[in-house]
């Protein structure tokens, strides 16, 4: 608390001085989490039954085979026209989303980056993330919602959700039942970081449920010199990891404070933006029997800590079991929501109905035939978080084509027509 209030004072008076940068706290969330209690006292005790579901549901569960889940995600882009930066470009979503997928499945290009004695606590979480293809409505999405604001900045939505509400400048959640909701907005504060980004924990209001990333540190940008050394998108690694439930790996207080996982050593506080891998702040060895007298060194490759990003590369085994002991319980609801599994069409001058695809499933090609009246430009095979793996100039007198998918592996893709803005689509299955 003391902590929080320090920087609230600082924030309070030092608007727009530089003093942010000395003062950045990597995440939020905390500083979100104890507002949200002090404006809802019943919280508390709500949270804590939450805990107390899921911890009985692990300890009931706890050698139960996961298989991977797919959360469908739908990034509310909210911006100001007369700040472009702010609307970050689909290729900023999609890399996101792909760095969210291979720290989540640990195909992560940096596992090599785990030091030997963490190799074994390093583990895939068996989540995985789609964007929503059905909005709320049950109409066509991107997965990308794009809302203008009239508000420069949302610096201080850490502390009242201002991006979360309509009302407020922001835009509302979709039914957090279903999605994933993450937002992208400007929390700089006078021109510098403040926070990076913040999450909800489990059990929290439905109405303001989900995870906040400032857009200068969203997406996979290791190009971006100014966002270093928070430019490979690992904020929304860290807030997603809270928005399953887990807690900093030095739990938020002193040696003897608790992630609520056994496997993350212990830590005094947190590693701000370092990599400093002889760190050891607190000893293992004695107070935690897990380690059997062994004193590892802090864990700054934990996405939990506050270290770079190219420092982070792993979650453990105990952070994974506490994740599905959330996503069986609280979050039970996304293990079975159908938001990444609707019609993919986009209304347009060709009904999806009139397109032919065969064989579907394909292996190493597939036919498309529709009306002759209908003319396009070019076809593209795009994957299920949006990018284009087959692009081809289609002759408008065609009416009939063939695409070699031959270099695609299996799964699921988009096959799209495009003609101008009009494009239709249909949803094929790779099977080899
Ligand atoms: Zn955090």
């Amino acid at each position: 608390m003391k902590k929080l209030s320090t920087v609230l004072f600082l924030a309070l008076t030092f608007v727009g001085a530089n003093l942010f940068a000395q003062t950045l706290e990597k995440c939020g969330t905390m500083h979100n989490h104890a507002e949200l209690q002090k404006k809802n006292p019943s919280l508390a005790s709500k949270r804590q039954s939450v805990e107390q579901i899921a911890q009985e549901w692990l300890k009931n569960n706890s050698t139960k085979k996961m298989t991977v889940a797919t959360i469908p995600v739908v990034f509310h882009v909210v911006y100001n026209p007369s700040i472009p930066a702010q609307n970050v470009p689909d290729s900023i979503i999609y890399s996101q989303l792909q760095v969210l997928n291979d720290d989540y499945r640990r195909t992560n290009a940096d596992t090599v980056n785990t030091r030997p004695e963490f190799d074994s606590l390093a583990t895939d979480v068996q989540i995985e993330f789609c964007l929503a293809n059905v909005d709320p409505n049950g109409n066509f999405t991107t997965g990308i919602n794009r809302v203008t604001t009239t508000a420069n900045d949302f610096s201080f939505s850490p502390f009242n959700n201002a991006v979360k509400k309509t009302a407020s400048g922001g835009v509302d959640p979709w039914p957090a039942t279903d999605y994933l909701n993450i937002w992208v907005c400007d929390m700089y504060m006078g021109g510098s970081p403040f926070v990076l980004g913040y999450a909800q924990f489990p059990g929290d209001d439905p109405a303001t449920d989900g995870v906040v990333l400032t857009y200068q540190h969203t997406g996979y940008r290791p190009w971006d010199a100014a966002a270093s050394p928070a430019n490979l998108g690992r904020t929304a690694s860290h807030e997603v990891g809270h928005y399953f439930g887990l807690r900093h790996i030095w739990g938020d207080g002193d040696c003897d404070s608790t992630d609520y996982v056994t496997d993350t050593p212990n830590a005094v506080e947190a590693s701000q933006q370092i990599c400093t891998l002889t760190n050891n702040t607190c000893d293992d060895a004695i107070a935690e029997p897990y380690w059997n007298g062994w004193d590892p060194f802090d864990m700054l490759e934990n996405y939990m800590d506050y270290s770079t990003d190219a420092c982070m590369n792993m979650f453990t085994h105990g952070q994974k079991a506490r994740m599905w002991s959330f996503l069986n319980t609280d979050r039970v609801s996304l293990l079975t929501s159908t938001k990444c599994d609707g019609p993919t069409f986009i209304n347009e001058i060709l009904p999806t109905s009139s397109l032919v695809v065969y064989p579907n499933p394909a292996s190493n090609g597939i036919t498309l035939e529709w009306p002759g009246e209908f003319k396009f430009e070019r076809l593209e095979v795009v994957n299920l978080v949006g990018k284009t793996l087959i692009n081809e100039n289609v002759l408008s007198a065609y009416a009939k084509y063939t695409v070699n998918t031959s270099e695609l592996t299996n799964g699921v893709y988009f096959v799209k027509l495009v003609n101008g803005n009009n494009v239709t689509v249909k949803k094929i299955v790779i099977q080899k």
